[in-house]
């Protein structure tokens, strides 16, 4: 077994080694999850629902701990790692009530009863990004264990730490062994022998786009089932009747939250052309106003990026000639800093404005009347999710109807919800996750038809 150093982004310090699992060791946490499923399958509804609100207290009872992994792993600031910590709570609360509500139809046909069950897919392995470790890993594991599943789950190697936690704490929930197992590893190791192991029956998969297609090609081998939950480059489309001191102040948090390394981050500010310069105006104190240092701090609201390597990916896209209109300040000293950063590129096609850079740079662009603010908000390969800033009802349901992305909202930044759907169009994704038919996501329907003569 290889080990892996898990570094601190905020110090640049090692602050654990991990071991990485090989292709054998996934193959034997395979078979002991198919046996667990197993048994799972046949526990009693409400006695899975009694496991999974155990699980949830757990997670309740360690919030600071968890929260505290992540600040020192992943360099996010601890007011949103504490509200990341409670999310995982609340979503296996949710779920917990799922398994005594898998509620098939009883549908009319001539001679005899016609029922259909949700039946589990049997072992489910779901693969995380680093930017979210444990919000995404439950988005994936709480739903899909309340559905009467095992779970493997596979997080970033940077990132390994609140998953690994998460694991413990399902066992000490009482959650037998072997349902829901973290397997830290490479992803081209335990990543794709989720995809290739044939008692894998679907694959969860939130990272890049890149990686996605090839997690969807290997699949087809199978048909397995995969849901993707990819990138995006979303737009904050800001109308001249909207209440521009309130959009101003809150694009900061649209994009910069997490250091931009979120794929809902509305990463292309469009500005309707008579209010530019007024909001431009407005916006540069709201980005100078980040508080950007050490994510341990309660006053911090951005953190250092995760890693030099994603540091150094971010910078290519801020060079000497870039048209840089403001940015923001970053402390001095180790950490993997980089400032907020107004971009005001000279086309609509300029990369900064079609790929999506994951760090803390937005790009904004003036627009000329509705039509052209949607046609410039659905110029991208991805389609996430996105705001609309109006006074007007009516073009923010026309607007809304019109983009093409999973997740927008109106005159607010909305981050995800547990009870909501969650995932892209396009190339930002297939599937959904979250809202209240997520555990339906981990089930195949089965039709049984019962003679009465
Ligand atoms: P990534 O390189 O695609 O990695 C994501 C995960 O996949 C990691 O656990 C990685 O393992 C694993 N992996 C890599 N190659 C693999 C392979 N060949 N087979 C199986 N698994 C493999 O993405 P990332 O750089 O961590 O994350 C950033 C991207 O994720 C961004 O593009 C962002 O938009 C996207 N994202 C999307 C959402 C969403 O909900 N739509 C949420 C968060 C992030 P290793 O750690 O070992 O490389
Ligand atoms: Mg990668």
């Amino acid at each position: 077994m290889s080990t892996t150093s898990v570094i601190n982004p905020a110090t640049e310090k090692e602050v654990a080694s991990v071991e990485l699992l090989d292709v054998d060791a996934t193959d034997e946490a395979i078979m002991r999850a198919v046996v667990a499923q197993q048994h799972w399958a046949r526990v009693a509804p409400a006695d899975k629902a009694r496991l999974m609100r155990r699980f949830a207290e757990a997670v309740d009872g360690d919030r600071e701990n968890l929260a505290q992994i992540e600040v020192m792993n992943s360099g996010h600031p601890i007011t949103q790692a504490r509200w990341e910590s409670a999310h995982v709570r609340d979503v296996l609360s949710y779920y917990s009530a799922a398994p005594e509500r898998m509620f098939g139809q009883q549908i009319p046909v001539s001679g005899g009863l016609d029922v259909t069950f949700h039946e589990p897919l049997g072992v489910v392995g779901i693969i995380t990004p680093w930017n979210f470790p444990m919000t995404i890993a439950a988005w994936g594991f709480a739903p899909a264990l309340a559905a009467g599943n095992a779970v493997l789950l596979k997080p970033a190697e940077w990132t390994p730490l609140t998953s690994i936690r998460l694991g413990e704490l399902a066992r000490e929930a009482g959650l037998p062994e072997g349902l829901f197992q973290v397997l830290p590893g490479r992803g081209s190791v335990v990543g794709e022998r989720f995809v290739t192991h044939p008692a894998v029956r679907k694959v969860v998969f939130t990272g890049s786009t890149a990686v996605g297609k090839q997690i969807m090609a290997g699949c087809a081998a199978q048909v397995k089932r995969v849901t993707l939950e990819l990138g995006g480059k979303s737009a904050n489309i800001i109308f001249a009747d909207a209440d521009l001191e309130k959009a101003a102040a809150s694009a900061p948090s649209g994009v910069f939250e997490n250091a931009g390394q979120d794929c809902c981050a509305r990463s292309r500010i469009l500005v309707e052309r008579s209010v530019y310069d007024r909001f431009m105006e407005l916006l540069e104190p709201a980005v100078a106003a980040v508080r950007v240092g050490d994510p341990a701090n309660e006053a911090t609201e951005m953190g250092p990026l995760v890693s030099k390597k994603h540091f150094d990916s971010v910078s290519e896209y801020v060079s000497d000639d870039s048209l840089v209109a403001f940015r923001g300040a970053t402390p001095a000293g180790p950490g993997y800093w980089f400032a907020p950063t107004v971009l005001t590129p000279r086309s609509r096609t300029d990369r900064t404005v079609t790929d999506e850079i994951f760090g803390p740079v937005v790009t904004v662009l003036p627009f000329d009347g509705e039509a052209d603010a949607v046609q410039l908000a659905n110029d991208t390969t991805y389609g996430l999710s996105g705001s609309i800033w109006t006074r007007d009802v009516g073009r923010a349901l026309r607007v809304s109807r019109a983009v093409d992305a999973g997740n927008l909202s109106v005159n607010s930044h909305s981050s995800v919800r547990y009870s909501t759907p969650f995932g892209g169009f396009k190339q930002s994704g297939l599937g959904r996750e979250l809202g209240p038919d997520a555990p339906l996501s981990f089930t195949e329907t089965k039709n049984v038809f019962i003679a009465v003569d």
